[in-house]
């Protein structure tokens, strides 16, 4: 037997079904924001990845999926989309006109991390990116956006955390500053972090070792070394939240994975999915579409983790495949001829409509329906060709009455007039 790769998973029926669900959703609230989809490819040239979320991230550093193509160029699965966004954004001159350029995608990335329970090496995201606008209610906006896609599912069981973590003028002397703190302590920080102390200090924050977290509690944070453009960005961000009645933590130690984050920052975390508990993240990236080549315009931007949703709402509800409305019980093959028209007759019109192939018997067809739910069923057989009506039984009443097989829309009538 060939078995799927390590940490790359089948997504099922009956959960596809949850997956159309919240891209739906999705898909709606993004209309309403003004966002437009874009689709671009999962390979792209390794250098825009380490350009853009920076060589010593993890990311860049160990979980990258990079080859070499046939003609020997380095070729890696995308990790995360907004490079690829920023890429295709300036490739595509799609900067033209003063307004602010608004685009979500939706679909696979790839890091080879150490799978575990809502950690794969392929999962799926749903990202938003605005691109050309440097004002907080943009910020707002897609933050109010990202939770309007949540409240949208019925989603509770969260929180919004979010942070600023300065910009060119102010962070590097908040560097500064920390990496000379943490030289200090720089033996009583696990091995990660001593590491990161000199290349990365800022990706401290993120360790889970307790003793580093200990350490951490007591150094000074990026909030109280902001520029006054920064924290007034950040002051604005959290009045208009506030003003949308939007509940938030600060956290001034939330720091992200990637390099290329600017002033605002944020995560949206759940206790109910275990050590893997954010469900999605984001943040400004005013510098890097013209890292990147591109001019020099503010952006921000989210990515919302598919599989850690889908986890969420499932714990929520409980899903189940919609029931048919109408199963077509079948004797004989005349009746399965017959039942098959008139099962794709109902689809085409909307209906739930299923049906057995296997010509079994009346009883084990009944069963049948009734183990998928079923709200009718009509039963056909030779005599009711014949006479060209059959009895249609409400599963729930056992009420049956009989109906015309030539009158699609007296049965439609008979089951309920719902077409769907
Ligand atoms: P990031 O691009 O790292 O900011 O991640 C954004 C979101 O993607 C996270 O909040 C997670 O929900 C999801 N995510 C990131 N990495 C993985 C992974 N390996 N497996 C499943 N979901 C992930």
């Amino acid at each position: 037997m060939i078995k799927a790769v390590r940490g790359m998973k089948d997504i099922l029926p009956p959960e596809t079904a949850r997956w159309q669900q919240l891209e739906t959703v999705a898909r709606t609230v993004f209309a309403c924001y003004g966002y437009q989809e874009i689709r671009l490819p999962l390979l792209e040239r390794t250098e825009l990845f380490s350009r853009s979320i920076g060589a010593s991230t993890d990311i860049v550093e160990k979980e990258m999926y990079t080859f070499l193509d046939r003609h020997g160029e380095s070729v890696t699965l995308r990790p995360e989309a907004t490079a690829s966004v920023v890429r295709a954004f300036i490739e595509n001159r799609l900067d033209q006109g003063a307004e602010v350029k608004k685009f979500f995608t939706i679909g696979p990335m790839f890091r080879y991390e150490r799978p575990q329970k809502g950690r794969y090496r392929q999962f799926h995201q749903i990202n938003a990116e605005a691109l050309g606008g440097e004002a907080p209610e943009l910020d707002a906006e897609i933050i109010l956006l990202l939770l309007d896609i949540f409240a949208r599912l019925g989603l509770t069981a969260i929180e919004l955390v979010i942070n600023s973590l300065g910009c060119p003028r102010c962070r590097p002397a908040y560097l500064l500053e920390l990496t000379a703190l943490l030289a200090r302590q720089v033996r009583d920080l696990c091995e990660d972090c001593q590491r990161r102390s000199a290349s990365n200090p800022l990706r401290v924050f993120d360790c889970k070792s307790k003793v580093c977290q200990e350490m951490l509690a007591q150094v000074p944070t990026i909030a109280d070394h902001l520029c006054d453009q920064c924290s007034w960005h950040d002051q604005r961000v959290r009045e208009l939240l506030n003003r949308y009645g939007v509940p938030f933590r600060h956290n001034p130690r939330l720091v992200r994975g990637l390099d290329y984050y600017t002033r605002t920052a944020f995560e949206v975390v759940t206790t109910h999915l275990g050590a893997q508990d954010a469900v999605a993240g984001g943040g400004r990236y005013n510098g890097l579409v013209k890292e990147l080549g591109g001019p020099d315009i503010p952006a921000v931007g989210f990515a919302i983790g598919e599989e850690r949703l889908v986890a969420l709402l499932s714990q929520q509800e409980v899903t189940t495949p919609a029931p048919p409305l109408v199963f077509v019980a079948v004797l004989g093959t005349a009746a399965l001829d017959r039942g098959f028209d008139l099962v794709q007759t109902l689809r085409r019109q909307g209906c739930r409509a299923e049906m057995d192939f296997g010509q079994r018997s009346l009883k084990a067809q009944l069963t049948m329906a009734n183990r998928r739910g079923a709200a009718y069923v009509l039963i056909l057989g030779d005599q009711e060709l014949a006479a060209g009506e059959a009895p249609l039984k409400n599963m729930a009443s056992g009420a049956q009455q009989v109906v015309s097989l030539t009158d699609l829309t007296a049965i439609q009538a008979a089951l309920g007039g719902k077409g769907a």
